[in-house]
């Protein structure tokens, strides 16, 4: 600690950032609800909460400066992905604790976008204010857009074609690219991933452009790294770890070196966008997302992908873990897949040997009908562990 508290006095800048101590969500949590806000209470403009998809959910505060930066920084990710005046946005996402709720609203007024604060509904409900205030852009997360793409499909061209919309940002969830191709198509629009999280402040931490080659990290509010994340040692640019943020405007929780558990590389050099912003790439999952199955480690996404790329898949699916080591992978396919025994054996057989190959695991591949596997609103469960219960 005071080899740490020295390099701290003698601090050279940037280079030295390698020096100073990581913060960690166990930090979050062990001073929760106040301990890490370092202004009065009574500056506090307004508190977020992280969803707490992985553990208890991480409060954070904003000051009115804060809230400020905030949506400036929602206003250019909107902009980046080609929104702006004269644009219709719709929030699908809950406008409550959740960061991508409020935040979103205050960066696209900002932006002088239209808004539709309609907040959590279902996606009959969402669908249906789009088409009546003619909406053009809107944010929600990547599961609820597989949902909003499985209900345009049963409504029909008729419906599809009486919508505005054509952009739209997802993020708070990992997802993959095949499964943003099958969302674009289903649902007629240009989709582009955001990312963020509440310990840093929230969504607008990194947008992709038009060129759709990685995501513009806002540098001059962040600093990223990437890490190995078992030595901890900083790696070089182009090089795949966890990234590291240390925000640098934040007031009410300014924080160093936040290991996000996110995996990704940064990329060097320029984007055909023109944006001088170096760019992550599109973030692979988080670390404790992974699952071990017989000494091997999967991220969902890793089945996510070879699923999208199946037409007969609608795109949702669960990891099953059972028995001792067991893994089962259930897909929801289309209604006229499922008339077609010969069809299922084929694509069941696919499956089996795309997971093999990409993963060196067998697994039971178990088919079901549209609307099988439990939706919620929040965010997906992809994987359900009952291993330790056997
Ligand atoms: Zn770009």
């Amino acid at each position: 600690m005071r080899q740490r508290l020295k390099s701290f006095e003698t601090f050279n800048g940037l280079t030295d950032l390698k020096n100073l101590p990581f913060t960690t969500k166990k930090d979050f949590a062990d001073c929760f609800p106040f301990g890490a806000l370092a202004v009065p209470k009574s500056e506090i403009a307004r508190i977020h909460t992280s969803s707490g998809s992985t553990s208890k959910p991480i409060a954070t505060f904003y000051t009115k400066n804060d809230l400020e930066v905030w949506s400036e920084l929602l206003a250019r990710g909107l902009s980046c992905i080609g929104a702006g005046r004269g644009d219709v946005f719709q929030n699908t996402v809950s406008l409550g604790m959740f960061t991508g709720g409020l935040g979103y609203i205050d960066g696209a007024e900002r932006l002088g976008m239209t808004v539709v604060p309609l907040g959590s509904a279902n996606a009959e409900r969402q669908l249906e204010t789009m088409r009546d205030f003619e909406v053009t852009v809107f944010h929600a997360i990547p599961s609820f857009g597989i949902r909003m793409a499985e209900l345009m499909e049963s409504l029909g061209t008729a419906f599809r074609e009486s919508l505005k919309i054509k952009l739209a940002i997802f993020g708070a969830e990992p997802w993959t690219k095949e499964m943003r191709s099958k969302v674009e198509d289903c649902l007629g629009i240009c989709a582009f991933n955001n990312y963020g999280l509440a310990e840093v402040g929230g969504p607008g931490v990194a947008v992709e452009c038009p060129s759709k080659a990685g995501l513009h990290l806002w540098e001059d509010h962040f600093v990223a790294e990437v890490i190995d994340p078992k030595t901890c040692e900083p790696l070089e640019s182009e090089e795949e770890g966890e990234l590291v943020l240390t925000p640098l405007s934040r007031e009410a929780v300014p924080i160093l070196r936040y290991r996000t558990g996110d995996i990704t590389r940064i990329i060097d050099g320029p984007c055909d966008c023109g944006r001088t912003h170096r760019r992550i790439d599109w973030l692979k999952g988080r670390l404790d997302d992974m699952i071990k199955i017989r000494g091997i480690g999967v991220y969902p996404s890793n089945i996510e992908k070879i699923i999208a790329l199946h037409k007969e898949s609608n795109g949702t699916f669960q990891i099953l873990l059972s028995g001792i080591d067991d893994l089962t992978v259930r897909l929801e396919v289309k209604g006229s897949a499922l008339k077609d025994p010969p069809c299922l054996e084929s694509l069941k057989a696919s499956i089996f040997n795309e997971i093999k190959e990409a993963t060196m695991l067998r697994t039971k591949i178990e088919i079901v009908e549209q609307g099988s596997i439990p939706r919620s609103d929040g965010k997906a469960k992809r994987v359900v562990d009952t291993r330790k219960l056997a």
